[in-house]
């Protein structure tokens, strides 16, 4: 059997990074590096798309952007000054590389690539739609969508029939185009998913999180607003509002989990927000302890958090090996277990005898909590308090984050009481919703709340999910199962 993060598969998976330059020399060797910088938020494929003033040039490729991006043949085989990229973890369409972004189609107007990172939660619907009309899909990805609705727009412009197509899809994107003319960068109308924008001298760039502009040294302009388009063409900016007045909804677990700690995420350091959930954890759930540990990595600026507000000293009781593979043959049942242990590993002398506080961000299906306050109890802890950097996930997510069913979620499933017996630790507790907001510095917008998707934490979702509410219906079931027949021949 293979796997990949032996540990991470119990985490929710950000499916998408994107990235984009307009006007610059290397393009492509620059997108390359700002892809390097979004890998969290997606390690099964990748791609590359550039223009060079005649042709569109394209490279996908299976796996890391090490090792398939980091070559001058594959740089050279991308000229340009513009260029767009993509990596990727699936949640929509199976994971072979036809589904690999940035997709690219030849339209009326040119050539037309787009990189996508949410998830479209009525593709289903509209792609049965385009097929009955008479349109052939090359992927089973719910982006492909968006270029057969501006394939099939009657308006006369490319960015007007850009705009139609968005105004026929729901769910959440953030989205980068590239065509002969320029480039467009947008986010829906409630920008569940982040982009911004940066400037490298005169040359504009588009990215996921802040961390890809530090990686090719731009300067962070701002974040591209919820329901913005910002058109690059012929060395100009312009910006189109085409929805209308919304009240934004970004995704808080952005904050929680899936940007990278040294990322601004909508104006905030992800770091300083992981530091004051911790505190807020700590202020909410006080235990007597000796020292604090974080489930490293993502839990360690939550615990440091806790740590400084509860005057525990903090400890590194757990450490991870960054040497192991990404892809790791596991071994038959009897010694499947110790898998876990190549990636992390109690620090026996610090731990043995102790009192001890596992902070860690999340609770997905339990298995990594269980191994962990294990690990704990086996180098000799004397007390496990587990304390969770957010609310219990209890509800899947359909804006492009990777989440079991709603059933496999422990959360789903166990009360708080029933989830502490099933890891085994002496006491569990998670923030609150309102922890969580107030760390977010939005304890006094009480009434304007929600300002965030928190779905999966209350399972209020800001948008319809056309396909997800068919899929319950059996009248609709065999009309949408027709459709993902035909997407996967
Ligand atoms: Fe983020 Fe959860 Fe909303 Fe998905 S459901 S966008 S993970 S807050």
């Amino acid at each position: 059997m293979l796997t990949t993060h032996p540990y991470d598969d119990d985490k929710l998976r950000e499916e998408c990074g994107v990235f984009g330059v307009a006007d610059v020399s290397d393009a492509a060797a620059m997108v390359a590096l700002g892809l390097h910088a979004l890998q969290h938020r997606g390690q099964e494929g990748a791609g590359i798309v550039s223009f060079d003033g005649a042709e569109f040039h394209n490279h996908r490729a299976a796996g890391h952007i090490a090792g398939n991006f980091d070559s001058e043949e594959v740089i050279a085989s991308l000229p340009g000054r513009s260029a767009i990229g993509h990596t990727r973890y699936s949640t929509h369409g199976e994971s072979g590389l036809r589904n690999v972004q940035p997709l690219f189609a030849e339209l009326a107007s040119g050539g037309f690539a787009i990189a996508h990172n949410g998830n479209i939660s009525n593709a289903m619907a509209l792609r049965r739609d385009l097929v009955n009309r008479g349109s052939i899909f090359q992927s089973t990805s719910d982006t492909e969508v968006i270029i057969h609705l501006v394939a099939t727009s009657s308006y006369r412009t490319l960015l007007d029939k850009f705009i139609d197509a968005l105004k026929q899809v729901e769910g959440a994107y953030s989205l980068i185009t590239m065509t002969p003319r320029g480039m467009i960068a947008c986010r829906d109308p409630l920008g569940i998913r982040p982009l911004v924008m940066g400037k490298l001298g005169d040359s504009i760039i588009f990215a996921s999180e802040t961390v890809a502009l530090d990686i090719v040294g731009a300067d962070y302009v701002r974040s591209v607003d919820p329901g913005e388009l910002v058109v690059v063409e012929g060395g100009k900016i312009t910006s189109h509002r085409p929805f209308g007045e919304n009240r934004p909804r970004p995704c808080i677990f952005e904050h929680v989990y899936f940007s990278r700690p040294d990322s601004i995420v909508d104006g905030s350091s992800v770091y300083g927000v992981r530091k004051a959930i911790g505190a807020e954890l700590a202020r909410e759930n006080p235990v007597e302890a000796d020292i604090v540990i974080p489930v490293p990595d993502s839990g360690t600026p939550a615990a440091l958090g806790y740590a400084e507000e509860s005057g525990i000293p903090f400890e590194l009781g757990i450490i991870r090996s960054h040497y192991i593979g990404r892809t790791f043959i596991q071994p038959g049942d009897g010694v499947r277990h110790l898998g876990v242990k190549l990636k992390h590993n109690a620090n026996k002398p610090l731990v043995n005898g102790k009192r001890i506080i596992l902070v860690d961000d999340s609770i997905v299906r339990g298995t990594t909590s269980l191994k962990i306050v294990q690990m704990m109890r086996e180098a000799g802890a004397r007390e496990v308090h587990m304390r969770i950097a957010s609310p219990p996930t209890r509800h899947s997510c359909f804006y492009g984050v990777d989440t079991p069913e709603k059933s496999k979620l422990l959360a789903n499933r166990k009360t708080i009481e029933e989830m502490q017996d099933f890891i085994h630790a002496d006491s569990l507790d998670f923030l609150t919703i309102d922890g969580l907001y107030r760390a977010l510095g939005e304890a006094n917008r009480r009434d304007e709340r929600p300002q965030y998707c928190d779905a999966c934490f209350t399972g209020d979702y800001p948008t319809r999910l056309t396909d997800h509410d068919a899929l319950e219906r059996p009248d609709q079931l065999t009309l949408l199962n027709a459709v993902e027949t035909e997407a996967a021949e």
